[in-house]
């Protein structure tokens, strides 16, 4: 069976020595980072082999950019650039085993939607990935539209990753913890999930989707807590004197697709089965900050039919990305 992965990391050395720089950051002594950095910043062999091992066909490549929005905006903007000329290569190299996202700095959103264009037209990728907020901005903020107007024009996804939460955010909810426990319940331990989600409510109750009906949003981490707690969202919303013109859940369901990167138990997927439905549900891995084998093993025990399985391994991304079908 053909596997497409959609959430799969990539990032440039120079990248990183500027993020450890503006953090005054030293990873050198944290085992876990250096070998997940010496992953992100391969694009051919030690990708290729443990794709290879977990019967992979595809990653789609996005740089792991949550730190861009804190350097310098043309610094940023030149690194995603990078980043782009760097996933571009990989994917004509190996044109049957790499698609890319665009990697951009939203901090200059005009400039963001022309590099953007450069990407799907001239590098042929077949979707863009955000992270997080923007100067401490959600991407409802009316500066952020030409953002928007470019992914609609262009006909591409966008992929709503999260990123560290906004410094006040930070301070109010993550200080007072020992050792490193404040940055980790902020980012994949909790908090950067359900900043997520809350993303996500805001970008349908902004009225986004009425602006851009055509756009479709990729959210990873099976749905960043939305499926367990649309209903509830949808009701609450719903008695807003700011009225929409479908519901909270309708434009959810219209313009949502999850992935399970990174979230392989069985009843978080249960939960978006059930709320999202399996044309909705793409695997994806989150290469390489999750084991590649563990995502496998998960997609391989699903309890669920054949043709469910199918469409959430690879017939889903081969729609939504425009992919070439090929036989596996
Ligand atoms: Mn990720």
């Amino acid at each position: 069976m053909r596997t497409i992965t959609l959430e799969e990391h990539c990032s440039l050395p120079a990248l990183l020595r500027a993020i450890d720089a503006r953090f005054q950051r030293d990873l050198t002594t944290n085992e876990f980072m250096q070998k997940v950095r010496v992953k992100l910043t391969d694009l051919g062999q030690i990708r290729l082999a443990d794709m290879d091992a977990a019967h992979i066909d595809m990653q789609v490549l996005s740089l792991a950019g949550g730190d861009l929005d804190h350097l310098d905006a043309p610094a940023a903007a030149s690194f995603a650039r990078d980043a782009n000329d760097a996933m571009a290569d990989a994917v004509r190299a190996h044109p049957t085993r790499f698609a890319a996202f665009a990697a951009l700095s939203l901090q200059d959103p005009e400039a963001a939607a022309r590099e953007l264009e450069r990407c799907v037209r001239q590098l042929r990728f077949v979707g863009v990935m955000v992270n997080g907020t923007v100067g401490g901005q959600f991407l409802d903020h009316p500066r952020f539209t030409p953002f928007w107007e470019a992914a609609q024009a262009l006909d591409v996804p966008v992929y709503l990753h999260p990123a560290p939460p906004p410094a006040p955010v930070f301070q109010s909810y993550f200080t007072g913890l020992p050792e490193d426990l404040g940055f980790m319940l902020s980012t994949a331990g909790w908090g950067w999930h359900v900043e997520t989600g809350l993303h996500a409510l805001r970008l349908i109750v902004t009225g986004l989707f009425d602006r851009f009906p055509r756009l479709q949003v990729i959210i990873g981490h099976m749905g960043e807590n939305l499926p367990y707690s649309l209903a509830r969202a949808n009701a609450v919303l719903s008695r807003s004197g700011h009225k929409l013109s479908r519901s909270v859940a309708e434009i959810f369901h219209q313009h949502f697709h999850v992935t399970t990167s990174g979230y392989f138990t069985l009843p978080p997927f249960l939960c978006a089965l059930q709320m999202v439905g399996a044309d909705r549900i793409l695997f994806s891995i989150d290469y390489p900050f999750s084991p590649t084998e563990f995502g496998r093993r998960f997609l391989d025990s699903l309890p669920i039919n054949p043709a469910d399985i199918e469409k959430i391994a690879h017939e889903n991304a081969e729609r939504l990305l425009k992919l070439p079908v090929r036989a596996n």
